[in-house]
């Protein structure tokens, strides 16, 4: 029996904001949601109005926020390269000057406070796969900079914080997760391969799909989430979360065609600037401290992504 606590989700609208605010009233908790709708949709928290425990602001993290919560999960800021790179000045104010804001009201509040980070902070890795020690390998000045250096700042502010003023702080560095109510046009590749082939358009594979990435499901991801910031105060992380299984692109893109029986063809467009080459994550100190592993398979996530999918342009929604 979980004790009923005030919890702030920034991003709450969001793909992965979605999934928490409602797991979190599933808990019995009363969740403040927090968005600008920047890179999503209201809908996506749509039917969480109905529940009298749940609060949606429209707010800029950017700018100082004062609420009363008991703890503060913040999720704010666009994870499509797409969205980040389309106003990266913005991007950057909103990993920094938001982590600032939100860590200055968990320092008045003296609320936990979870941030979400990156396998990005890696960036094009040497080191494979990535353990939470490997330091990362970041091009400063570069088109993914703005996320990654603005990642790898609100870091250096967490851990700042916490050594300075106490603060209790959970890092989590996430990698690439999927799953239902992903924005269609969001850019990623899951969901942009999912519904290039739902409607028999060609497969944008971006190089030629040689680079890999290890796939996470929604909903092994929340659970980690939920786990480290309900861990020990002494685990602040950072604590790689993700599912070590590693695929190519092309077999990404081979999967979705199969699974959608989709005639679509593969075509083939340039590599964005700096894409990492590979990713997979250490998961051994998620293991170790929150005895937490993916249970769900990239097959049976992305089943699960394409029913919901087919929802959406079904309704007109895609
Ligand atoms: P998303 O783009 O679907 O959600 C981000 C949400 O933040 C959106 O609702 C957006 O409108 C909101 N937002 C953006 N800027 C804001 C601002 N200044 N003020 C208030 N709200 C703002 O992305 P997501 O996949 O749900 O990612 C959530 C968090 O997890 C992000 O911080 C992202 O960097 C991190 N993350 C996600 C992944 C992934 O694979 N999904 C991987 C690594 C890290
Ligand atoms: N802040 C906020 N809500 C609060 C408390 C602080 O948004 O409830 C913001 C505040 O505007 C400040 C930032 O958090 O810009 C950092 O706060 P901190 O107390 O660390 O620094 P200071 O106020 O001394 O600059
Ligand atoms: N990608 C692709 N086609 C797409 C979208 C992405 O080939 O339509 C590639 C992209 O170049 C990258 C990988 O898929 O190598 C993952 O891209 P995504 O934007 O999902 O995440 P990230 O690069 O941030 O891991």
């Amino acid at each position: 029996m979980h004790l009923r606590k005030r919890v702030l989700v920034t991003g709450g609208s969001g793909f992965l904001g979605s999934h928490l605010c409602a797991r979190l009233l599933d808990e019995g908790h009363e969740v403040l949601c927090v968005d600008n709708f920047f890179s999503s949709a209201r809908a996506n928290v749509g039917e969480l109005m109905d529940n009298n425990r749940f609060e949606l602001l429209r707010h800029d993290v950017t700018f100082p926020l004062f609420v009363e919560v008991d703890e503060i999960y913040n999720l704010a800021c666009p994870a499509s390269p797409i969205h980040y790179q389309h106003d990266p000045v913005q991007t950057i104010k909103t990993c920094v000057h938001g982590a600032i804001n939100m860590l200055g009201l968990a320092k008045r509040l003296r609320a936990k406070i979870f941030q979400a980070s990156t396998s990005e902070v890696y960036g094009d890795p040497d080191v494979h796969p990535q353990p939470e020690s490997y330091w990362g390998h970041v091009n400063p000045n570069g088109i993914r900079a703005c996320y990654d250096e603005g990642k790898r700042c609100a870091e250096s502010l967490f851990f700042s914080y916490w050594r300075q003023s106490g603060l209790k702080i959970k890092v989590g560095r996430i990698f690439n997760t999927y799953g239902p109510k992903m924005h269609p046009n969001d850019g990623r590749v899951v969901s942009n391969f999912i519904v290039q082939a739902l409607k028999g358009e060609p497969i944008t594979i971006y190089g030629d799909g040689s680079q890999t990435r290890s796939f996470c499901y929604v909903d092994d991801l929340i659970e980690c989430m939920r786990r480290l910031m309900d861990s020990p105060d002494e685990v602040t992380g950072p604590v790689n979360m993700g599912n070590p299984g590693e695929f190519t692109i092309r077999e990404l893109a081979e999967k979705v065609v199969a699974l959608t029986g989709s005639r679509s063809k593969i075509s083939y467009e340039p590599l964005p600037g700096d894409d990492p080459k590979q990713r997979r994550p250490d998961i051994g100190l998620a293991r170790e401290l929150l005895g937490w592993e993916p249970k769900v398979a990239l097959d049976e996530g992305l089943k699960k992504t394409i029913a919901y999918f087919e929802g959406q342009l079904a309704a007109g929604l895609a």
